[in-house]
């Protein structure tokens, strides 16, 4: 299949302890390519608007909190299969549960404070890369 695009966020969790290295370091490993990155801090809208498929769920609000509690690094990473490979170094969404070898094994907190986002379909992918990036700022 040839080289596509996904999006990833290092969450506060991991910002706060110097560890956007580290993650990056494991993306790279996983052979994929980090094509755009910056380091915002996400306003309250941007959170609830971006995790806006899971407003219903009862961790919804401490989730947008937990997102907007401390910088995040937003990136496009680009790679062969990206999204796939980008789920599968990442690991399971509870660290608890995470494969050996992924980041979330590697490094996340908890359930919540896990470290890693990274889309799920290209679809979403196309679309959170376009919230967060102009084209002009993704450089392959
Ligand atoms: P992400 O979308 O961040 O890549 P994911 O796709 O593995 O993670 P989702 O089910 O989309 O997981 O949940 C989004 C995020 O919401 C999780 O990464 C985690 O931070 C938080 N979350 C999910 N389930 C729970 C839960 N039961 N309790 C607390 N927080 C949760
Ligand atoms: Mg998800």
């Amino acid at each position: 299949m040839a080289a596509n695009r996904t999006f990833s966020i290092i969450k506060p969790d991991a910002t706060r302890r110097n560890l956007t290295g580290a993650v990056t370091k494991m993306l790279e490993e996983a052979g994929l390519r980090v094509v755009a990155a910056k380091r915002i801090r996400m306003s309250r809208e941007q959170a609830e608007q971006f995790y806006g498929v899971h407003r219903e769920r009862p961790f919804f609000n401490d989730l947008v909190s937990f997102m907007t509690s401390g910088p995040v690094v937003v990136q496009v990473l680009e790679g062969e299969d990206a999204v796939q490979r980008n789920r599968e170094v990442m690991g399971a969404t509870n660290p608890a549960n995470a494969a050996e070898g992924t980041i979330r094994k590697a490094l996340a907190e908890s359930i919540e404070a896990n470290s890693v986002h990274g889309s799920d379909s290209d679809e979403n992918a196309a679309t959170e890369i376009a919230f967060f990036f102009r084209n002009e700022e993704i450089v392959g």
